[in-house]
């Protein structure tokens, strides 16, 4: 991974009387090291893959504590490597992205949720929800739910955050349970500050081991008939406990509200969701520039397990409560009902007056049941809950917000529209300008057009983008790295052989185990192709078992090439099973992949067929060259950078270039002949001079418009003499 984290790597060494400013990813990072944790891990993902990239690369600072840091092959690995929390009175923290991550390491979750720990264990989500969100929408909630585990949920603070760090692992210890931390990208990326405490060198740590395993303990092992005793201990025991950890120890937040006349009514929220709510409160001048409101507010920084006193003591007395949660189920609100009723009932038992328990709660009957809860939809929601509830309210200053923002969506879109002479294009996103992935797909496209349509099993990674136009490629996305496992049940099915399509990546994190092992016992008669980019591209281009080193990669006469070849790891993994067909093709050599992928479909060879990709992920093998580029330039050396153009006088303006290629770079201008109508092809600066481009012209034998240049700085004086020659007579011909 080229990118470096040097900076923030500094940030985690702040102490007592230092102050921290950044972003709340970071700051959670921090939080567990002031919280003395002895291990963590993960896997890469957004919005969370900052806290791993970070510790990773503060490795040596982490020695000097003494904290073992673990880049975990999936999350499965990751979520079981808790287990040193059950025995021992050790904190530990790992970090992923959810719900995808989760459902990998929900087996494990289950193992460790059901003894339970004795040191506090700490689970850091990135829950990619709602708008923007690159997963399927699922709450992480679920999890907590089902395995008794701990939920929470911090306000977007940096010092809250920093608390709810420190006291989850106490709140774990307390009540016995693993905690989930669940961590949305605007809270990751929310920037504050915090006052620092010394960092906590850990007592069970790489500089001082346990000297002896623990004894022998049946009741620590997730295995029956324990597990029934566990279970009833879930219920009788932990979820009490941790219950009155919460209420005493203040980690729900309640906020009074300013408004006496107000307090007839009040707002429970996820933490999480608390800077949504203020900025939507501000939209009915319920709440100040500051965040101050004018309602109660209960910010639940833990939303399971809820504090049914807590919930019971907020509600007495008020008309109507609106609960704010994200996302369907609507757990917490269900939850709220169930536990307020209940209340209610042991209430009356003890003659209290049921009266002041009547409190009408709302939450998704005035909100949009799915979907991320933006500041536009939950004011939509409040202006409904104060019309009913707050009626002395005014809240047409909030309406004619609303309003507002609808008709210069609407404005926008029509002028766009009337500009372009039709409706908006939607906007897919697509590979980086470059990219080692794209011209497979452009092989594949045109080996289809030999072989016929195959079915596709797309995967996770960064060519599910082939997915969009122009490529339109993929039939299914089951997971990471299962694109193979997904084709068992077709492969079989289909006359025609079916392709798999797995990166790296995927292959290392599931793809191999699940995909190629059950390929190979149960004799599949299929095709897969893995892109060797080097790296999980997609989760920020971290460093897999089948990276090139970093020993290859600081070698001078290597630094402007692909790299990924230096390292074997998956042709020799592949080798080891038993592969017997098995070809390498380098990924820019459109018309090879293309005859490759033609004869991977139609050999007689019966059995698994794997094509290897190869072909450095272009986003880091800029990251890599740009520096060495530029201490080339400083130096005055000579540096020639490729660049492509189409040829306008010579392009037909079919555009098939563009249907075969997809790169933002190579886009349309307005045909510069007045006789001829359609826009022609054109590449603009970003162009990174991939060869793609000749590539295609070459392998679909398209018009032969496109040419290959050199921007040469500091030239030779040769090159310089030559140009000397030349220039004179482009100027004669009128070439520029
Ligand atoms: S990050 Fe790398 S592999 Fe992913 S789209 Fe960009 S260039 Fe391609
Ligand atoms: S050569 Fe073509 S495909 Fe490659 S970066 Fe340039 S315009 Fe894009």
């Amino acid at each position: 991974m080229e990118v470096s984290f040097s900076k923030e790597v500094q940030l985690l060494r702040l102490g007592r009387g230092d102050t921290f400013h950044g972003e709340g990813i970071l700051a959670i990072t921090k939080a567990l090291l002031q919280s003395g944790v002895s291990y963590v891990g993960g896997y890469q993902g957004a919005p969370v893959s900052h806290l791993l990239d970070v510790m990773v690369q503060a490795e040596p600072y982490m020695r000097e504590l003494g904290v073992h840091v673990q880049a975990c092959a999936n999350e499965a690995s990751a979520a079981a490597m808790l287990g040193a929390s059950i025995h021992y009175p050790i904190r530990g923290a790992v970090t992923w992205k959810s719900i995808v991550g989760t459902n990998v390491a929900a087996d494990a979750l289950s193992n460790l949720a059901s003894p339970g720990v004795t040191g506090g264990v700490l689970i850091v989500v990135g829950e990619d929800y709602g708008e923007g969100a690159s997963v399927i929408q699922e709450r992480t909630h679920a999890y907590a739910l089902k395995s008794s585990m701990l939920m929470l949920d911090p306000r977007p603070e940096l010092a809250n955050m920093v608390r709810m760090v420190e006291a989850g692992f106490a709140l774990s210890e307390a009540s016995n349970m693993p905690a989930l931390m669940e961590l949305r990208i605007r809270a990751c990326h929310v920037r504050g500050s915090f006052e620092c405490a010394d960092n906590i060198a850990p007592q069970v740590s790489t500089l001082h081991p346990l000297t002896e395993p623990a004894a022998f303990d049946y009741a620590k092992l997730a295995h029956p008939p324990v597990t029934f005793a566990q279970e009833k201990r879930k219920i009788a025991e932990r979820i009490p406990a941790a219950q009155r950890y919460i209420a005493a120890h203040g980690l729900n937040e309640i906020f009074e509200g300013r408004g006496a006349a107000n307090h007839e009514v009040g707002l429970i929220v996820q933490g999480g969701l608390h800077n949504v709510l203020v900025r939507s409160l501000q939209q009915l001048g319920l709440a100040d520039a500051f965040g101050a409101a004018e309602l109660p507010v209960l910010a639940l920084n833990v939303t399971f397990p809820l504090v049914p006193e807590q919930l019971a003591a907020f509600c007495a007395g008020k008309r109507a409560v609106f609960v704010i949660e994200e996302g369907q189920p609507d757990y917490i609100e269900r939850d709220i009902l169930a536990t307020l009723h209940r209340q209610v009932d042991r209430q009356v038992d003890r003659q209290v007056d049921r009266q002041e328990m009547q409190t009408r709660i709302h939450g998704k009957d005035l909100m949009p049941a799915t979907g991320e809860v933006t500041v536009e939809g939950l004011t939509a929601g409040l202006v409904g809950f104060v019309e009913r509830h707050l009626p002395q309210h005014a809240v047409q200053g909030a309406r004619d917000w609303l309003a507002a923002n609808a008709q210069r969506r609407v404005a926008v879109a029509t002028q766009l529209s009337r500009q372009l002479g039709t409706a908006l294009p939607a906007r897919p996103p697509t590979f980086c300008v470059g990219c080692p992935e794209r011209p497979v797909f452009a092989a594949l496209k045109l080996a289809q057009q030999n072989v016929g349509p195959v079915h596709v099993a797309a995967d996770i990674g960064c060519h599910a983008f082939a997915t969009f136009e122009p490529f339109s490629s993929g039939h299914s996305i089951l997971g990471y790295g299962m694109s193979l496992a997904s084709s068992a049940g077709v492969s079989p099915l289909m006359q025609r052989r079916v392709l798999s399509v797995m990166g790296d990546g995927g292959f290392w994190h599931n793809g191999l185990l699940t995909g190629v092992q059950s390929a190979l016992f149960n004799g599949d008669d299929s095709v897969l192709l893995i892109m060797k980019n080097g790296y999980t591209s997609a989760t920020g281009t971290q460093d897999i078992i089948s990276t090139p080193d970093d020993e290859i990669k600081a070698r001078e006469p290597d630094k402007q090439q692909s790299l990924v070849d230096r390292n074997t790891t998956i042709e020799s993994t592949l080798k080891g099973l038993g592969i017997q067909w098995m070809r390498t093709v380098h990924t820019y050599h459109v018309s090879e992949m293309r005859k490759t992928l033609e004869e991977a479909f139609t050999t007689p060879f019966k059995g698994l067929k794997v094509i290897i990709a190869e072909g450095e992920c272009q986003l880091e093998r800029q990251r890599r060259i740009k520096p060495w580029l530029a201490a080339l330039l400083k130096s005055g050396k000579r540096v020639a950078r490729v660049k492509y153009g189409v040829d306008e006088d010579v392009c037909n303006g079919d555009h098939a270039c563009i249907r075969l290629s997809g790169c933002p770079t190579l886009t349309l201008k307005d045909n510069p002949d007045p006789l001829k109508l359609d826009p022609v092809a054109t590449v603009i600066d970003g162009c990174v001079g991939c060869g793609l481009c000749g590539e295609n012209a070459h392998a679909a034998a398209l018009c032969p418009s496109f040419y290959r240049g050199e921007v040469v700085t500091n030239p030779t004086v040769g090159e310089r003499f030559v140009e000397a020659l030349r220039a004179p007579v482009r100027r004669w011909l009128h070439l520029v």
